[in-house]
């Protein structure tokens, strides 16, 4: 890079008295006009940038400073020290400004994320298991939840109280080191702070210098009736604690719903099947049904074969969402052929027999005409 021939004091637009203040103002005034990301695929922008880079990295240290003052442009300059000392204009323009937390805010992207902002907390998942008729009716549940707390001793900052942080003295604060060779620079996080960009003097006994501990913690849950396998209920602000003052995240229960021995479930409706005697699906009447909210009477048509399924309105689901209704329950008639008959029970059976005639059983009826068609 071919040093500015420009001083650098005039560069940065200040005094030659100016306060490291004022030139760290002045400095980021400039170095927000002409960033790279700014303008972007502009060469001169970026040249500039560069520029008021050295200049600042030179005039914001103290000793390079009075060398800079002593010597004179051209000399400080000539004698190869106008670099920047392995340093990309990226590096000071981080360094400047404590990493790029102001940055990211002002151009609204993550880019280059400071070693010590906040973070949020990550989210949990706890599968609850749950009974049929409690997915039906809704209830409280307490559930133990294993997760991390901000420690309470250090109040996350993983300092023993009383002791502070230090700015990391391998990379001043940067979290990153960058080693140059030649022409080309890598940047690393730095080993000795692992990027955080600070050590911690003491660790807090409490929680080992990580912030936060593990605990469990006994939640009520609400669960709203009409839930379903699958169902995911939010609690805001339960998940893992938050890092360096970041927000918890939230825990997600999810629901398993226990199969049920009579009913099952599709969507909003109620299935469950129900054998009936012979002759009540020949003769009609009335029958008792079980629902989810106890015993009701269904009536049998006369003639209702088997499989036919009848509807009771309204039996079904709860809604989750309100104002919408339930949903149906529906009964699936299984008729059922008597079995272990007494000889009385027989000989009436085949009285009944010897008085059927072909129309009383019209799909056998039908079946054996096109079974006469096939076999011809
Ligand atoms: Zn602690
Ligand atoms: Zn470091």
């Amino acid at each position: 890079m071919s040093p500015t021939t420009e001083d650098y004091y005039s560069l940065l637009e200040v005094g030659r008295n100016a306060t490291p203040d004022e030139l760290k103002k002045a400095y980021r005034k400039l170095a927000m006009k002409y960033h790279p990301d700014r303008n972007p695929g502009n060469k001169e922008a970026e040249e500039k940038f560069k520029a008021i880079s050295s200049a600042y990295e030179v005039l914001s240290d103290d000793t390079k400073r009075r060398q800079y003052d002593q010597l004179g442009h051209e000399m400080y300059t000539k004698g190869g020290r106008g670099g920047m000392g392995g340093m990309t204009a990226e590096d000071i323009f981080a360094q400047a400004f404590g990493g790029s937390d102001f940055f990211s805010n002002l151009f609204g992207g993550g880019r280059r994320q400071s070693p010590n902002a906040p973070v949020e907390g990550d989210d949990l998942l706890y599968e609850l298991q749950i009974d049929f008729e409690d997915a039906m009716f809704g209830l409280e549940r307490k559930i133990d939840v294993p997760r991390s707390e901000t420690c309470g001793v250090c109040k996350g900052s993983g300092c023993e109280p009383g002791t502070s942080k230090h700015t990391c003295p391998q990379c001043n604060g940067s979290g990153q080191m960058t080693m140059s060779q030649s022409f080309f620079s890598i940047r690393q996080p730095c080993s000795y702070c692992q990027g955080s960009g600070s050590v911690i003097e003491k660790p807090c006994h409490a929680c080992r210098g990580q912030g936060t501990v593990r605990r469990r913690k006994t939640l009520t849950v609400r669960i709203p009736a009409g839930v379903d396998t699958g169902s995911r209920l939010r609690l805001a602000g339960e998940g893992e604690a938050g890092l360096r003052g970041g927000p918890p995240g939230d825990l997600y229960v999810r629901i398993r719903v226990r199969p049920h021995e009579i009913f099952s479930r599709e969507e909003q409706d109620l299935y469950c099947e129900v054998p009936i005697p012979f002759h009540v699906a020949a003769l009609g009447g009335d029958i008792e049904v079980p629902t989810i909210n106890g015993k009701v009477n269904m009536t049998i048509p006369a003639g209702t074969q088997t499989g036919a399924e009848l509807r009771l309105k309204g039996r079904g689901v709860p809604s989750l969402s309100k104002g919408r209704p339930r949903g149906d329950q529906y009964v699936k008639v299984i008729v059922e052929v008597p079995t272990n008959l007494s000889r009385d029970q027989k000989e009436k059976l085949q009285a009944f027999a010897g008085a059927c005639t072909d129309n009383i059983h019209p799909r056998l009826k039908a079946f054996i005409e096109k079974a006469k068609r096939f076999f011809k």
